[in-house]
């Protein structure tokens, strides 16, 4: 503390942990305002839900909100209910646990979840990881056929 520079360095609380079970390096991070989405974490697995705020049926939900409720948690609330199950048939939950990718054990360091991202820990590597982020995208974060019918 007291230098101001590396306070601002850090100001989404980023922080390595360790998975509890199989030791995988970790990475926590408040959700960025930065990024136009949201995600949703699978309450039985690894897996998250990307909501674009672009995207069409989340705009007609949070217009649907009642002008004198429009929170986080009521916002949160009413996508839980409209996201479509995950392939694991767990539901898709803003305060669900979140868990290793590789293991699946429920991080226990991160005890307040809501708001808060798990990456591998290489992603804030120096080095060039863009391959190993599009895998980890691609196995980890449903971004299409989002909502139930
Ligand atoms: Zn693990
Ligand atoms: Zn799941």
């Amino acid at each position: 503390m007291g230098d101001p520079d590396e306070v601002d360095d850090n100001w989404l609380n980023g922080e390595e942990v360790a998975c509890p079970e199989c030791h995988e390096r970790l990475y926590r991070l408040d959700h960025s305002p930065l990024l136009d989405c949201y995600f949703l974490y699978c309450d039985s697995c690894p897996m998250r839900v990307d909501v674009s705020y672009y995207d069409n049926t989340f705009m007609t939900i949070a217009d649907a909100l009642p002008s004198q409720d429009r929170t986080y948690a009521t916002l949160m609330a009413a996508l839980e209910a409209r996201l479509r199950r995950c392939d694991c048939a767990g539901r898709f939950r803003d305060s669900a646990p979140r868990r290793c990718h590789l293991c699946s054990s429920v991080l226990t360091a991160i005890s307040a979840p809501s708001g808060v991202d798990v990456w591998p820990g290489w992603w804030t590597d120096e080095t060039d990881t863009a391959s190993l982020e599009e895998a980890f995208t691609a196995r980890y974060f449903r971004t299409e056929d989002l909502w139930e019918q």
